[in-house]
């Protein structure tokens, strides 16, 4: 089974709340459960919250949004070609922020991680960022 989607949005804030309904309406065919459901909203609203504030932090630009349905399984990826990561071991430590001054708790990786069965960051500085999960 095959049922993938892809979707281009811009980089602003109100595109967080969409990206997270829309996915949403995207497994829905799998009949999650609301924890589930809850799980995957939360972790996709983290990566696009990412994208648009660090990525995007000199200005605006695409993120793109791919699902794949397979084998009951979710694959999701987000995609920016913002600034990039530079270290991204150090990036990914809990409570690790870039942004102290913005009040950002540097949890957002590890909600990822927690909330979905795996997870991967590619990113190069200057070209963007990927993020790959899959519950
Ligand atoms: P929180 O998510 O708790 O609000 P945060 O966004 O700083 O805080 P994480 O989501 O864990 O914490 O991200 C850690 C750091 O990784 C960020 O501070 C930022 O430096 C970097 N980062 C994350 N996503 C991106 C991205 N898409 N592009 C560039 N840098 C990123
Ligand atoms: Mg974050």
């Amino acid at each position: 089974r095959r049922l993938y989607m892809r979707i281009e949005f811009e980089s602003c804030s109100s595109n967080e709340a969409f990206a997270r309904t829309v996915v949403a309406a995207y497994i829905t065919r799998l009949n999650p459960t609301l924890e589930e459901l809850s799980d995957v909203k939360t972790a996709v609203s983290e990566a696009v919250t990412n994208a648009i504030i660090h990525g995007y932090e000199s200005g605006p630009g695409s993120i793109f949004m791919t699902c794949n349905i397979h084998n009951n399984d979710v694959e999701i990826e987000i995609e920016d070609f913002g600034v990039g990561i530079a270290d991204i071991d150090k990036a990914m430590e809990p409570l690790y922020t870039t942004r102290p001054e913005w009040e950002r708790s540097g949890m957002g990786f590890a909600f990822m991680e927690a909330f979905m069965d795996e997870m991967r960051v590619e990113s190069e500085v200057s070209k963007g960022t990927k993020i790959y999960m899959k519950k």
